[in-house]
């Protein structure tokens, strides 16, 4: 007896379009993603080395420690690069961003969507709103906002997206996409020191044009992760993305209502741009809420957040009653507090 191991088996035309085909209606494109051969930091690494070169002005917001590591890729590739930074306990103001687009007329903009380090959401579809009336090429790492946010490709006119799956979608990590316009492709075209023959380079992975079909199969993507995107991705749209996003804004709310129930507070500063895939808290000096590992979906802070906030990761399954329930009752537990109260404000805000 022998089970055969099918890991093997090259990915076929079909299984290839219809990832695609998925990755386009979850973005609500046209145009077909670029499927990228590992996880989503590839991607976003691989659009900033593409779109930088000498003599390009680029304004790079930074709003979490993902924001910082652009725009040091976008440096390295010789550009001139504008950062338009805030406090990691707040997002961008679309009136900071547009104050830098007049003062430095770039050629191009890049910002976090959702930025889960932070627990913060910068306004989307106001920044593209400011860049486009200033025919800027855009750029968003919305690695995690899919799934927890609404993303339209076409309608908002964003040029460079940066998607994963295993935050909101609850999918693999070890393939992602990255959607380019056709401005987009214009915009890397035209660069002389956009990567070629290289694992960075857009170019070599370039598609089919729209509507036309796939004449052959990439031979660099990961078969067994693309067979597992085309899982998830067929699971998203069995449960609905409308519902999925639901579910996640669920999750953050009902977060907030238990840790505002333990007497804590939200460590954004303004309630009207939590993320919905992570609820961070403010430590404040409480001494028993720092914890070196996480436990459960309850995290420490990232690099110089640490000792600053909790994470409660409330995404993808965890973006439930249950998940944020046991979240609530882990921090209860840390501050030794009976968790009932904040359980019951949990169920609550969920609709239970
Ligand atoms: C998780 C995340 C990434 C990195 O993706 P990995 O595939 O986990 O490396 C990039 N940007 C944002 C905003 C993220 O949340």
């Amino acid at each position: 007896m022998s089970q055969q191991y099918k890991g093997n088996i090259p990915l076929t035309l079909s299984e290839y379009d219809t990832l695609t085909q998925l990755l386009s209606r979850l973005l609500n494109t046209k145009y077909p993603p670029v499927i990228i051969p590992g996880e989503a930091i590839l991607g976003i690494e691989a659009v900033a080395a593409g779109i930088s070169a000498p003599g390009r002005t680029i304004v790079n917001v930074v709003t979490g420690p993902y924001g910082s590591l652009f725009g040091q890729w976008l440096e390295r590739g010789g550009a001139t690069v504008i950062e338009v930074k805030v406090p990691f306990d707040e997002v961008v103001p679309v009136e900071k961003v547009a104050a830098a687009i007049e003062k430095h007329q770039p050629s191009a903009l890049s910002f976090v969507q959702a930025e889960v380090v932070t627990g913060g959401s910068n306004p989307t579809e106001e920044i593209i709103k400011i860049a486009r009336a200033h025919n800027l090429i855009t750029v968003s790492d919305s690695v995690s906002a899919i799934g927890g946010e609404p993303l339209l490709v076409d309608d908002w006119g964003i040029d460079f997206v940066a998607v994963g799956a295993q935050k909101a979608l609850a999918g693999p990590n070890g393939i992602s996409a990255v959607s380019i316009s056709p401005r987009g492709w214009e915009f890397l075209e035209s660069n002389a020191h956009a990567p070629r023959n290289s694992i960075l380079s857009l170019l070599d992975l370039k598609p089919s044009g729209e509507g036309s079909a796939p004449v052959r199969v990439p031979p660099n993507i990961p078969t067994l992760e693309a067979r597992a995107l085309i899982l998830a991705l067929t699971a998203i749209e069995s449960e609905g993305l409308e519902q999925v996003i639901k579910r996640h804004e669920q999750a953050a709310l009902s977060a907030i209502a238990g840790i505002q129930a333990l007497g804590l507070e939200p460590w954004q500063k303004d309630n009207r741009t939590y993320s919905t895939l992570t609820t961070t808290v403010r430590i404040s000096g409480e001494k028993k809420l720092h914890i070196d590992q996480p436990i459960g979906i309850v995290a420490p802070g990232d690099g110089e957040l640490f000792g600053q906030l909790l994470r409660i990761n409330h995404f993808g399954v965890n973006a439930s009653l249950a998940g944020v329930e046991e979240a609530v009752a882990t921090i209860a537990a840390l501050l030794n507090q009976d968790h009932e109260q904040a359980v019951q404000a949990v169920r609550l805000v969920w609709g239970e």
